[in-house]
């Protein structure tokens, strides 16, 4: 990618943003040479590829990522409007990352990364139908491993958090 003032051919990326549609991604870049800055817009032309556990693949579909985070999420504090987000920015990360293919495990295991930041039980939901726990001690390990996290949520469940400690264990 030239820089349009001096012509350089390398230059770093400090911003992506997926379009709303998802269909193009939108680079903010800084000249390694003049450090001017500059837009690209890139059309996504090649779809991802989602390798199912059957060897198969499909074409990846945000709104069926959201779906999946959605069934785990159902009756817990998550709202629609947090997972639409996580979907949306897990799929910009994809896109960023310029990745072509994933498994559905890989995909699983970046979706847990996230609920387990934002929702205790809407992570052991999902993870439960991911990992497909061979034992017990598996599943401790996994409320474990949230138990530390408690106290830590990220930015995105503060709000959510402040009402849990007004109404305590009452609201669950
Ligand atoms: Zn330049």
């Amino acid at each position: 990618m030239k820089c349009p003032f001096c012509n350089f051919e390398e230059s770093k990326v400090t911003d992506s943003r997926l379009s709303m549609d998802g269909r193009a991604i939108k680079r903010r870049r800084e000249c390694l040479k003049c450090e001017k800055r500059f837009t690209t817009f890139e059309t996504i032309d090649l779809t991802i590829q989602v390798e199912k556990r059957d060897k198969t693949f499909e074409d990846f579909k945000q709104e069926k990522l959201f779906g999946g985070i959605m069934a785990a999420c159902r009756h817990t504090r998550v709202s629609h409007d947090k997972v639409k987000a996580l979907a949306y920015h897990i799929t910009a990360d994809l896109m960023a990352e310029q990745i072509r293919e994933i498994t559905t495990k890989e995909l699983g295991e970046i979706v847990m990364k996230h609920l387990q930041e934002i929702d205790t039980v809407a992570y052991i939901r999902f993870a439960c139908v991911y990992k497909r726990f061979k034992d017990i001690n598996q599943i401790v390990d996994a409320i474990d491993s949230v138990k530390f996290k408690n106290g830590c949520y990220c930015d995105l469940n503060k709000n959510n958090n402040k009402d849990e400690e007004k109404y305590g264990a009452k609201t669950k």
